[in-house]
């Protein structure tokens, strides 16, 4: 049987950007709208040109992408015609593929936030629609509380959506914009919809509010809606919009939806879903959720040691799908609970073999056993895990020596008698027999210290000059009768990968420093820097 095609549309440019914290530039747009090509979606929504300076000035210029790019925006307001309605205007002049109209399909909200009538909500919808299919726009109409508002007035609801049918949009987007309806609900209303427009022609647009945008959406394609709206990790207000990082695997890996199903993104493409979905992250400057499906870095993490042996022998033992089809990888976490085997497969995996009898896994284990129980915690820090490793089996060289460190908060009132805080670190290291002394400022002591430590190395400076630090992770343990502050380190090199070191005292800053020290090591080693 034939595969039918199913339209992915994304719109974490405009849905996407009313996240609470979320400020999108004109440089970070163009970004992820060329990633979101890479990725092979079909359609992109820019924004709302007209409504802020971001989106008029990203719909003023021309992009070179593969994706339909959509502009969003009103029906004509009540009471206008489309000829003196700016807004509308700027929607048609906009330098876009395509057309989102939004208009509301809930008659109480026609009646309530509109203030007019039943009839003239349609007429506008019929008159924007066929304003801008005469300009040669492809037009999709988002029909506003759609599920809602069929609960309400059914014939209402429908009556939008055939008016836009009919004036020749290309698709109607029924939105869940309240995110409250269940994928039962969605999956009879979907089904009812698509008995008076080919599901060909019918989208679905699905918010967060219940924890089931990803099965409205997989529900309403279920139904015979052919487009499937959502957002990279599900970005958008409140509890966000349907998480398309989740979807996109679902459709190419599930038998029910890869069996009938083709979408736009291929076998290779899927391949940069997890690095998409991180590089977003980076962009927000937001920790990614390592516990999101698919593609965070516990997607398909392993703790105990019997299931590890099973994976190892069988990795679908443990896994619904392969991780590397989506760019993630397999992690055997290293824990106090860890058997031989997961520390026998992490080694596989940093790329040491090792005889599972040589004596040296035996005294590993025990090394992280001991280290875990005073508060380590490889199972987060891969990178301090493999140097531990290699030290075990001894095969880090030392690549230098930090012969002393100093670091001084001071408060005081500044030049305009402002009072401020100011750190300062002073690292004296030892490199191939020379002395070199560093001193940096700043905003804190842990910060003061790392860039004094990564100021001058001599000969290794330029293996670290890519170095930076990702993220900060503060806990502090109870310890019996002293408490003890694990750090938490994550490094990024200039090459975008990252890792994970950890440091344990009593003291934060010498925490930190050991957390530092294994971040510049594990770089000199990954970089094959001489000894
Ligand atoms: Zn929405």
């Amino acid at each position: 049987m034939a595969r039918e095609r199913l339209y992915l549309f994304d719109t974490t440019l405009r849905d996407g950007a009313q996240t609470n914290g979320v400020d999108f530039t004109l440089h970070d747009k163009l970004a992820i709208a060329k990633m979101l090509d890479d990725l092979g979606i079909d359609y992109v929504e820019g924004g709302y040109p007209g409504a802020n300076l971001t989106d008029t000035e990203l719909f003023a210029q021309e992009r070179k992408l593969a994706a339909t790019f959509t502009a969003f925006g009103m029906t004509r307001r009540p009471g206008r015609s489309t000829s003196n309605d700016p807004g509308l205007a700027a929607l048609i002049e906009a330098k876009a593929d395509a057309i989102c109209f939004v208009a509301k399909s809930w008659d109480y909200h026609v009646r309530v936030a509109l203030e007019t009538s039943l009839e003239e909500n349609l007429a506008s919808i019929r008159d924007s629609v066929r304003a801008a299919v005469g300009k040669g726009r492809e037009v999709l109409l988002d029909c506003e509380h759609f599920f809602d508002g069929y609960k309400a007035n059914p014939q209402f609801a429908l009556a939008c959506a055939t008016a836009a049918y009919e004036e020749g949009a290309r698709w109607i987007v029924l939105c869940d914009t309240n995110g409250g309806a269940l994928p039962h609900e969605i999956e009879a209303i979907v089904g009812a919809v698509v008995k008076v427009i080919p599901g060909t022609h019918v989208g679905i647009h699905a918010h967060n509010d219940t924890e089931q945008a990803v099965a409205n959406s997989l529900a309403a394609a279920r139904a015979g809606a052919r487009q499937i709206q959502g957002t990279l990790n599900g970005l958008g207000e409140r509890c966000g919009n349907a998480n398309l990082v989740s979807i996109i695997p679902t459709l190419k890996l599930k038998p029910e939806f890869a069996d009938r199903f083709d979408i736009g993104v291929s076998d290779a493409q899927l391949k940069t879903l997890a690095h998409a979905s991180r590089t977003l992250d980076e962009m927000l400057n937001r920790a990614p959720n390592r516990h999101a499906p698919y593609v965070g870095e516990s997607a398909f993490a392993t703790k105990a040691g019997i299931h590890a042996s099973a994976i190892m022998k069988e990795p679908a033992t443990y896994e619904h799908v392969p991780p590397d089809a989506v760019g993630n990888r397999r992690k055997l976490l290293v824990s106090d609970q860890a058997g031989k085997s997961n520390v026998i497969a992490e080694l596989d995996r940093i790329g040491i073999k090792v005889d599972k009898d040589d004596a040296r896994v035996a005294r590993l284990l025990d090394v992280v056993k001991e280290r875990e129980a005073i508060g380590y915690a490889y199972e987060a820090a891969d990178a301090s895990f493999e140097l531990l490793a290699r030290r075990v089996l001894d095969k880090v060289p030392n690549y230098f020596d930090v012969e002393k460190f100093d670091v001084s908060v001071e408060q005081r009132d500044n030049a305009v008698g402002r009072r401020i805080t100011v750190s300062l670190a002073v690292v004296k290291v030892k490199v191939d027999g020379e002395t070199l002394i560093s001193a940096a400022e700043g905003n804190g002591p842990v910060n003061a210290l790392d860039l004094a430590l990564r100021k001058d190395l001599g000969k290794y400076q330029s293996y670290i000059s890519g170095l930076t630090l990702t993220d900060y992770r503060v806990r502090i343990l109870d310890g019996g009768t002293e408490a003890v502050t694990r750090v938490l380190i994550e490094s990024q090199d200039e090459a975008g990968e990252r890792w994970t070191t950890v440091g344990v005292s009593p003291n934060i800053i010498d925490a930190s420093f050991q957390a530092l020290m294994d971040s510049i090591v594990y770089k000199l080693v990954k970089s094959g820097a001489p000894a």
